[in-house]
């Protein structure tokens, strides 16, 4: 019996993390998790799974639902989210909180040796080079959950990684990849909310929309796989149904395919290197796929992506600058305060103000992300 610690039960990948859990309940159980803001999930994954350890945001939460599940121990905050990572019990974090407020935490779990399934991409973007610097050192297993990286591991079995040439990240284009940018002005959220192949929690739909999440990946890429980001390429490919590739240096290339579902790389990281059935997981049929396209990605139209490779080469503090400018201006387009297309000019605004420090620490981390926060509230 393999025990999970989750952070971010109650999102998208959170909750099929624990369908993953469910239909295995010989093999995994929920040791510990960490929610948000939803209490009522809460309460039903609490009664469903049982847990030793829960963390919730809010103080007011934690005593509410320590008076209706008394023997469960309640944590929140911060330090709920570091408790849950590194609960003792558990055999493997799964990392799937949103944001760069997960980067503490899976340090916390790096330094206690913990095997980690990262969702948690915005950590990797922000401090990639702590967070692997860390693995390295406490020679912890870092298990990629986000799709793309997945389909990648799993071409890298068996292989050097001095013999790859490249990596080819596929995009599905998000909700508008059929329009152009002047066809984007006036955009609604419910309207970039609809992605055509996925269904995630909102701030990624966004980004996959803006193709930021792309540009993100990439970053998240080059940390994962210790590869340059001139091999590292992007091609739009509408039906989602290969994952991504790696070319090697004899010219082979080799894919991973499947129908979309996260619940794949979820229950991989989980059993890696063995793997589990999914019954109820949609086969691939390529006959009734039939055709499968591929694009050129263009970057003026998605101007995000060219601003994260910008920011990935640079290094420095503007990967984290990248990733919290977007963070808070992904909030506020959801909020209803700017338009869809005032996402990429705030970011680039908070890129182009910034004075990039090398190597920084993660103090200078935690600052440069909460000043950049606050440049991009004060230009709403
Ligand atoms: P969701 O928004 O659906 O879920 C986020 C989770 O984090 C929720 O449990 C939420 O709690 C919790 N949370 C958010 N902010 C805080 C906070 N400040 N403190 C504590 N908990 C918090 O996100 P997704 O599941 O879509 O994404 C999670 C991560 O996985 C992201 O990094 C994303 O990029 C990555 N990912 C997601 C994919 C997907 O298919 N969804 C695919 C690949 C990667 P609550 O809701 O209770 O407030
Ligand atoms: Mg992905």
């Amino acid at each position: 019996m393999k025990k999970i610690s989750l952070l971010g039960a109650t999102g998208s990948i959170g909750r099929q993390t624990l369908d993953v859990i469910r239909q295995h309940h010989e093999e995994f159980s929920l040791a510990a998790f960490s929610a948000g803001r939803n209490i009522e999930e809460t309460r039903k994954i609490i009664k469903d799974f049982q847990p030793e350890l829960v963390s919730v945001e809010l103080r007011e939460d934690a005593v509410k639902l320590k008076a209706e599940f008394p023997s469960v121990k309640m944590m929140h905050g911060e330090e709920g989210l570091v408790e849950t990572a590194v609960f003792q019990a558990a055999d493997i974090l799964v990392n799937a909180v949103l944001g760069s407020v997960g980067l503490h935490p899976t340090l916390q779990a790096i330094e206690a040796g913990k095997k980690i399934a990262i969702a948690n991409k915005e950590t990797l973007v922000t401090a990639g080079h702590l967070v692997m610097a860390a693995a390295k050192k406490h020679g912890v297993e870092l298990l990629p959950v986000d799709s793309e990286h997945s389909a990648i591991f799993q071409c890298l079995q068996g292989e050097k990684e001095k013999n790859i040439d490249r990596l080819v990240l596929t995009a599905s284009g998000g909700s508008f990849r059929d329009r152009t940018r002047a066809e984007l002005k006036n955009v609604t959220v419910q309207e970039a909310l609809n992605h055509p192949n996925w269904s995630m929690g909102a701030k990624i739909t966004i980004d996959s929309a803006t193709m930021m999440n792309k540009g993100l990946e990439v970053i998240e890429a080059h940390w994962l796989f210790h590869l340059p980001y001139d091999q590292i390429d992007v091609i739009l490919h509408r039906e989602s149904i290969i994952h991504s590739m790696v070319e090697f240096q004899d010219s082979s290339v080799i894919a991973q395919l499947g129908t979309p579902d996260m619940r794949v790389p979820i229950q991989y990281a989980l059993t890696y290197p063995d793997r589990l059935s999914l019954p109820d997981a949609k086969r691939l049929n390529l006959l009734e796929v039939g055709k499968l396209h591929f694009q050129p990605v263009d970057q003026e139209r998605f101007r995000m992506l060219a601003l994260a490779y910008e920011a990935g080469k640079s290094g420095g503090t503007l990967p984290t600058v990248l990733n919290a400018a977007n963070e808070a201006a992904v909030a506020a387009f959801l909020d209803g305060k700017i338009t869809f297309l005032q996402i990429d000019e705030l970011v680039e605004r908070a890129l182009e103000k910034h004075q990039s420090s090398p190597e920084p620490d993660l103090e200078t981390i935690q600052q440069t992300d909460k000043e950049t926060r606050e440049f991009v509230r004060s230009l709403l």
